[in-house]
């Protein structure tokens, strides 16, 4: 990957007049952005398919050790790599007067021009992004690095339409073991961790932070130490009030959490690692991911096993458990071919868990039972008129079976449970033999048929039907053509 360029320090004049740096092989076609120490633009190859590039230049004659090491860091680290939210180093080349980083190019800009654009974000398209830097967030932790300069302008986007989020710029990132700490100064005010300035050590919990201000000023449009002055931005920094949400948002409860706990000052009260992958806003586990088909196709396996066991109520719960990682698959597939085969795949699944749960449904066929010449419930409530109590709970357990024919399955279940709790005292010390048999063999029929019940309860509210996969994406075209409220 490391060669030198041989192309002679050189630059191209664009039609503007301002001046390009060149790199062999490559056309430089605009200005992308610049920051800290570079500036990037987009590029594409002269051979092949004239893939087209971001190139991030850095002037060697501007970098003093520091920054030479931040970059030699940024480079190594870009290498090891590899995550869908992070953008990609292809390959690094250097000639006199520049070091080129040769990158993914992200069409879409970056967030802070798109939250300019559009003012604020809806609640969806946010949880959408941050569920996607999260899960960037935690592959960083694996590698143990640290990103240490987490804010909008770092954070690009694939397209402006439908777009994916990618963290880039590791200029200030590390690698931090747990338990490592660091005491040097780095990252930009607002988005800064209020340890670094307050306490002068911190570690990889200063991303958290960071994370929290990106999903505040997507979500209101400004960070929430932004201020117009460095005296006030100090002020709100060096203060003990805990970050509180504008007032009167219309944000949901648990995106409300998600930023509280992540805004945290004390770093060790702020929400940790695991604990963020697995809060609700967020929920990785079923985030679209490379890995959501495999984990769908490994929980229809065991569906179909138990189908064929014929233990239906569980073959009923894999079937819905495995919607909840085919939706993501189906999100996560970019062929529309490959998309449309699941969709067809997932239909057909959940066609059998709601066949199942027909299946399954208690019958109790009221008028077959009132046709039966001898009712057994008829003659133990005539068996038990001097026993009020019997009598009683026997009652109740008609009433159940009346509303189990009603289809009344909660109600029906609660009374069947509450008379046999009677009844089954009788089976032990019922002194009149007749009834005690009757009662015994009634007894078997009520239970099964309260078993029944609960296994048909217990399925019967699971979602054969979710459509969520598709509603993210409606929002996303709605943010396509949204009109842009611009500041
Ligand atoms: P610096 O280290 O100087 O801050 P960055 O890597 O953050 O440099 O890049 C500066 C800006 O250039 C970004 O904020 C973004 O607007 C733009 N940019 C950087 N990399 C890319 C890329 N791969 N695709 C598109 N735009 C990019
Ligand atoms: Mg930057």
């Amino acid at each position: 990957m490391s060669r030198p360029s041989s192309s002679r320090p050189c630059s191209a004049r664009t039609n503007t007049g301002n001046l390009f740096p060149s790199l062999q092989g490559f056309v430089f076609t605009e200005k992308l952005g610049s920051g800290t120490y570079a500036t990037v633009y987009k590029a594409y190859k002269k051979t092949g398919g004239r893939d087209v590039v971001a190139i991030k230049c850095v002037l060697k004659s501007g970098l003093n050790k520091a920054s030479t090491e931040n970059l030699l860091r940024e480079i190594e680290l870009l290498k090891k790599l590899k995550h869908p939210n992070i953008v990609e180093l292809y390959d690094f080349q250097w000639d006199e007067k520049y070091i080129f980083l040769i990158m993914e190019f992200c069409s879409g800009g970056d967030l802070s021009r798109f939250i300019r654009t559009k003012r604020t974000l809806p609640e969806r398209v946010v949880k959408k992004f941050l569920k996607q830097l999260v899960s960037a967030m935690l592959y960083l932790r694996e590698h143990n690095v640290a990103h240490m300069d987490l804010k909008p302008q770092n954070v690009l986007l694939t397209s402006s339409s439908n777009p994916t989020v990618k963290i880039a710029d590791f200029g200030f990132a590390k690698h931090m073991f747990d338990g490592d700490k660091e005491s040097v100064m780095k990252g930009s005010p607002l988005y800064m961790a209020p340890e670094i300035i307050c306490q002068k050590t911190y570690d990889a919990r200063v991303d958290l932070w960071s994370i929290g201000v990106i999903l505040y000023e997507c979500l209101f449009g400004r960070a929430p130490f932004a201020s117009k002055s460095f005296q006030e931005l100090g002020a709100k920094i060096w203060n003990d009030k805990p970050v509180e949400l504008p007032y009167g948002v219309n944000i949901s409860e648990d995106c409300g959490d998600v930023i509280t706990r992540l805004l945290q000052r004390d770093p060790d009260k702020r929400i940790t690692y695991e604990e963020l992958a697995k809060h609700s806003f967020i929920d990785i586990e079923h985030s679209p991911s490379s890995s959501s088909l495999q984990k769908a196709v490994s929980v229809v396996k065991d569906a179909v096993t138990e189908d064929t066991k014929g233990n239906y109520s569980n073959a009923i719960k894999l079937y819905c458990e495995s919607l909840e990682y085919f939706m993501p698959a189906i999100h996560y597939e970019k062929c529309e071919n490959k998309k449309e085969a699941l969709r067809k795949k997932v239909k057909e699944y959940m066609n059998r868990a709601e066949e199942l749960k027909k299946m399954i449904r208690p019958k109790k066929d009221s008028e077959m039972r009132r046709s039966v010449s001898s009712d057994p419930m008829e003659e133990l409530l005539d068996l038990s008129k001097d026993d009020e109590e019997l009598q009683a709970a026997l009652k109740v357990i008609k009433a159940a079976e009346i509303e189990e024919s009603n289809e009344e399955y909660e109600k029906a279940l609660t009374h069947y449970e509450l008379g046999l709790k009677t009844v089954i005292t009788y089976l032990k010390e019922d002194s009149n033999s007749r009834r005690k048999k009757l009662l015994s063999k009634q007894a078997q029929v009520w239970m099964s048929e309260a078993e029944k019940i609960k296994s048909f309860l217990d399925v019967s509210h699971l979602n054969t039907n979710d459509t969520s996969g598709q509603e993210e994406m409606e929002e996303n075209e709605h943010l396509q053509t949204g009109t842009c409220n611009l500041q």
